[in-house]
């Protein structure tokens, strides 16, 4: 493969289906995936724009959450990553390449559909890192579900519980020990913007988290800090092959993108790159789509 910022036509830069077929339980891990995703591990290259500041990435072992958490670390950045303990395998990937940049990195294992874990998790990266000052709220759970009689309770629980109640409890924690000039990322989804029939609640939440998003924004500029969402399109991760995605949809996944391929996580980093920096200071209330094409307006 050629080097990811050489010229080239985007359409056939990375892996295009079919895939093999994949499913996985819940939570997916990365290792798992065929062909791998790209999150940078070799690819991104920092230059300094994050240099000293101290981030905490929740779903930060795998997918769009691990390749912003190796971007902030080859950007200068201290990461703290959050995940689910039965991920421990991708994690430990993640803090071997955050501290081979010189970084400090903090292992979070728990659930953060427990509020109580929610909190400590916040102070756990606080005392690990000394401070906070990048928060990105990403961890997620999406499950496929072909009619809403389907849609369990438990189900939407859990959904709501992940995607929304743990986005309040993590940025109620972090706020008070946020500085002037930090800044808060949430992972919303093209989903807010463009339901699929088979992601009810997900997409409810996603909707969710860019109204959140966005009134924290005005809440939090009065100190200085900004708040701002991505709302990605198709990316390569195990969130679709371990039940995000019917089975035989992650052999087609991204095709019906104008790509005719799935993103890869590498190609959002930038984009929490900028959000995190100083460089994006007039940038706060906004939600940045990485769609493929898709538009999320
Ligand atoms: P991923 O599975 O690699 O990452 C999701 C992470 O969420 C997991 O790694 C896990 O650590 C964390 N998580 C889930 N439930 C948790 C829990 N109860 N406690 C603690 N951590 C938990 O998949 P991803 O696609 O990188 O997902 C990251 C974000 O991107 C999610 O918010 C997802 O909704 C969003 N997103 C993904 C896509 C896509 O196509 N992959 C598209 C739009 C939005
Ligand atoms: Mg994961």
């Amino acid at each position: 493969m050629t080097d990811r910022l050489t010229m080239q036509d985007p359409r056939a830069q990375y892996p295009q289906p079919p895939f093999p077929r994949q499913p996985q339980p819940v939570p997916g891990l990365a290792g798992k995936m065929d062909p791998q995703p790209d999150h940078g591990e070799t690819s991104y290259k920092g230059s300094g724009k994050l240099t000293g500041r101290k981030a905490l990435v929740t779903g930060g072992d795998s997918g769009i959450g691990r390749a912003a958490a190796i971007a902030f670390a080859r950007e200068g950045a201290d990461v703290a990553i959050a995940y689910l303990a039965d991920e421990e395998a991708d994690a430990k990937e993640v803090v071997v390449l955050i501290e081979a940049e010189g970084r400090t990195a903090v292992a979070l294992p728990g659930d953060v559909t427990d509020e109580a874990w929610c909190r400590t998790l916040v102070e756990q990266t606080v005392a690990g890192l000394g401070g906070l000052d990048l928060l990105v709220i990403n961890a997620g759970h999406q499950q496929n579900r072909q009619s809403i009689a389907e849609v369990t309770s438990d189900d939407f629980d859990r959904t709501m519980k992940t995607n929304l109640y743990a986005m309040h409890w993590i940025a109620q924690a972090a706020v008070p020990h946020l500085p002037a000039g930090a800044s808060v990322i949430t992972t919303a989804s093209v989903q807010a913007y463009d339901p699929s029939a088979i992601l009810l609640d997900y997409a409810t939440t996603k909707a969710g988290i860019v109204a959140y998003t966005k009134a924290l924004a005005k809440q939090l500029l009065e100190k200085g800090i900004r708040a701002n969402v991505v709302a990605p399109g198709p990316f390569w991760t195990a969130l679709q092959s371990s039940g995000g995605q019917p089975p035989e949809a992650v052999t087609k996944f991204g095709e019906e993108s104008a790509y005719g391929r799935p993103g890869q996580p590498v190609e959002i980093a930038p984009v929490y790159v900028l959000l995190a920096s100083q460089e994006g200071s007039f940038i706060n209330g906004e939600v940045y789509g990485v769609t493929g094409g898709a538009g999320i307006a």
